[in-house]
């Protein structure tokens, strides 16, 4: 099986086929800084996460860049009005960097606590004004930009005139998008109110400002991730993700930037996440259904009936497609914190296992076929869980004596579980996962330390240590395969 990805732009699933193999480029769009991270945050973070682990797993050498938006970016309209960053840090009265690297830090934690790996490099824009002035530049001379009155603005029409499409990532008719574009300030200086900001001049209250050679001023929001994207991967690299949110302006403006700095769209495969609603409805602060992660993890917001732990977070995005839509509730989350426990538990249960070595065995190959079809087949992540479900009935009807595993089906159903539950899907056990090497360890000992009182035939002592076992917490089963134990 090869590895299948829907791509955005074609509109279809591909055989992914990266640039230069084992190593594959990925960016991804990261956060704006200006506030705590939030549900919405967490999707596209374990989403291409999940994309990480799986190319890893495949046996790729990924650098993934994501990079963290400090500068210039506005939610709907990254040309007008006060950047958010400086708005901040104008209302707290401190320096914009300190708020920026403040909120870098608590995303940062928020994306460890759901086990999101880092990814390779983390560039923010602030630290790139000196590349993103060279990619001003470039549109500047190849005549698909203009300067008015110290701004630099995209000509969105003559790009689109001149056999370029734009509108091509995210379906948009220009037409539209002309007629629909809000009057704004500095609507003015535009040539077309389409036109977005390459450059833009800074007024005297603008805190955060970098001399260019048209003004002092900052760069627009698209710009920064043609300019890092291209830095750290090259102006042509494999995969480029982020939230569907993101398609219009801010990607299909990306590809009209690269088409126009380097001659081609900037990535093979365009990959977006769909977005999180609560109770149906999209989330915002105005709405007062805006979640932050902490409150989640605290249950501390009015909508919550109690605190979800970050794994159940996760198991709960992963149980849906990456490009379905995900309501939330507290419903839905109750039930993916009690499939959790029910995989966790099961996993646990492996280590209980007998093993009937002339018996025939359930097969467990099956199952790990279907998990890689479905990782496979665009991250089928869903299908995946689906897997590990039959595969812990499994365990179960073999812990209960109803089923029978010899040797090579517990190294699969290991292997199975290890892969696909641990590596891949990135699930840690919250309840064991810290003390559990040292628990084994402990175990272990006392159980040889008891083995050797039985060959010694002490069984007072024998007896004993199981007792002073039990009394803690765990439970020995001794059979004719030797001693297997649980904790209880
Ligand atoms: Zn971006």
């Amino acid at each position: 099986m090869e590895l299948k990805v829907y791509n955005t732009l074609t509109r279809k699933k591909e055989i992914f086929n990266p640039i230069n193999p084992p190593h594959v480029g990925m960016y991804v769009c990261g956060p704006t800084v200006y506030g705590d991270a939030h549900l919405g945050h967490a999707r596209p973070g374990i989403t291409f996460d999940i994309v990480f682990r799986y190319l890893n797993f495949l046996g790729y050498k990924v650098r993934y860049v994501r990079n963290i938006t400090d500068v210039g970016h506005l939610e709907n309209d990254a040309d007008e009005g006060e950047d958010k960053i400086a708005k901040k840090a104008r209302l707290e009265q401190v320096e914009p960097m300190e708020i920026a690297q403040f909120y870098t830090k608590r995303y940062l934690d928020a994306m460890d606590l759901l086990n999101v790996l880092r990814p390779s490099i983390q560039p923010s824009a602030s630290g790139h004004i000196i590349e993103q002035i060279d990619i001003v530049k470039k549109i500047l001379d190849a005549g698909y930009a203009y300067v008015s009155g110290g701004n630099v603005y995209f000509d969105v029409l003559k790009y689109h005139n001149d056999t370029h499409k734009y509108g091509i990532l995210s379906n948009r008719v220009i037409e539209d998008m002309l007629q629909t574009t809000r009057e704004l300030d500095g609507q003015k200086e535009k040539r077309n109110p389409a036109d977005f900001a390459l450059w833009k001049k800074a007024e005297p209250e603008h805190i955060m400002r970098w001399p260019s050679p048209w003004s002092d001023g900052f760069p627009g929001w698209h710009l920064e991730c043609t300019a890092m994207s291209a830095k750290y991967l090259g102006d042509k690299f494999d995969i480029h993700g982020g939230g569907l949110d993101l398609l219009f302006p801010h990607h299909e403006s990306e590809i009209a930037q690269s088409v126009c700095a380097f001659g081609h769209q900037p990535t093979n495969y365009w990959i977006h996440n769909n977005m999180i609603t609560i109770a149906g409805q999209k989330m915002g602060k105005s709405l007062g259904n805006f979640i932050t992660l902490e409150e989640l993890f605290e249950g501390k917001h009015k909508l919550l009936e109690k605190a979800y732990s970050p794994m159940t977070i996760r198991f709960f995005i992963l149980q849906a497609h990456y490009r379905s839509t995900l309501d939330f509730s507290n419903e839905a989350l109750t039930a993916a914190e009690k499939g959790l426990k029910r995989l966790l538990e099961a996993q646990r249960n492996i280590n209980n296992i007998t093993l009937s070595n002339n018996a025939s065995s359930v097969d467990i190959k099956a199952l790990i076929d279907n998990c890689k079809e479905a990782m496979d087949d665009d991250f089928n992540t869903p299908i995946v869980i689906s897997n590990l479900f039959e595969a812990a009935s499994i365990i179960n009807k073999i812990i209960d004596g109803k089923e029978k595993i010899n040797s090579e089906g517990l190294e699969d159903l290991k292997a199975l579980f290890n892969n696909y539950l641990v590596d891949i899907l990135g699930i840690k056990d919250e309840q064991t996962s810290n003390m559990m090497p040292t628990i084994e360890g402990l175990v272990k000992m006392i159980l040889d330390v008891r083995q050797e009182a039985r060959l010694n035939k002490d069984w007072a002592k024998s007896d004993q240590l199981r007792d002073k076992l039990a009394e803690i917490g765990v439970k020995i089963k001794d059979s004719k395969d030797g001693v297997s134990w649980s904790l209880d």
